[in-house]
């Protein structure tokens, strides 16, 4: 039987899910609450990870091991690495990379761990796909943009950062937990997709735009998800 594991590092964007789900099962694990139940009819785990790459990677095994989920939906929010990528629209991830691991000093391209074969972490194309056709249903006025998602321990909120990171890696958003929750899924060969709405442009704006809008984008990816469940 599925179980979606859904991971959202802030609670603000899980909390209108935690709020919508039947919960049956409260378990307390590496000081992060799992929410066990139903939500839309589907059976799912919900978790608010904390932010950055180890909290997200931890949260994802956790998920992995202890609740046996058949699939791992990352929701939350991002900066756009993209001119035409607007505050409130949603970028679904067609892959994931850490866009701060460097040891090209070995003959490995920026950005890929040693020794796991792989630069960016393929998302399920199944989910892929599902999300973008569920977000033209449920929020039609949204556009949502398939594409690579990059994720580091980093905030970034600097025109030049962001450049780099986009000549780097041609990302369509950046944020601080995706890929890891990506490498923890490919690790354990559990399907995933990462689901981010643009809360700012990830530049010189970013830090004044962040918190304007932080809450109605952590919505618009979190009623996708929410709409998406049954198919899945
Ligand atoms: N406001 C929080 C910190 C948020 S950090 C506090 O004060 O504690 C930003 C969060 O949003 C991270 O979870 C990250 O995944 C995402 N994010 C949004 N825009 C980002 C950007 N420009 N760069 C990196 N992460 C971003």
């Amino acid at each position: 039987m599925k179980k979606i594991g859904i991971i959202g590092a802030m609670e603000l964007e899980v909390e209108e899910l935690k709020g919508k789900m039947v919960i049956r099962r409260r378990v307390e694990k590496a000081s992060m609450e799992f929410l066990e139940g139903k939500l839309n009819n589907t059976e799912v785990v919900i978790v608010r990870s904390g932010i950055g790459k180890v909290n997200a990677a931890i949260c994802a095994q956790i998920l992995c091991d202890c609740f046996k989920v058949t699939h791992i939906i990352n929701t939350g929010v991002a900066g756009s690495l993209k001119n035409e990528i607007n505050i409130g629209d949603i970028v679904v991830s067609t892959d994931a990379l850490h866009h701060d691991v460097d040891v090209r000093v070995f003959g490995y391209p920026l950005g890929e761990v040693p020794q796991m074969g792989c630069l960016a972490f393929p998302a399920d194309e199944r989910l892929t796909q599902l999300a973008v056709s569920s977000c033209k249903e449920v929020n039609p006025e949204i556009a949502a943009y398939k594409g690579r998602i990059v994720s580091g321990d980093q905030f970034v909120s600097d025109k030049q950062v962001k450049e780099e990171i986009v000549s780097n890696f041609q990302g369509f958003c950046v944020e601080m937990e995706g890929a890891s929750i990506a490498h923890a899924a490919y690790l354990n060969h559990v399907p995933f997709v990462i689901i981010r709405a643009i809360s700012d442009k990830a530049d010189d704006s970013a830090k004044m735009d962040y918190p304007s809008f932080e809450k109605a984008a952590a919505a618009h990816s979190a009623k996708l998800v929410e709409h998406m469940l049954p198919a899945i």
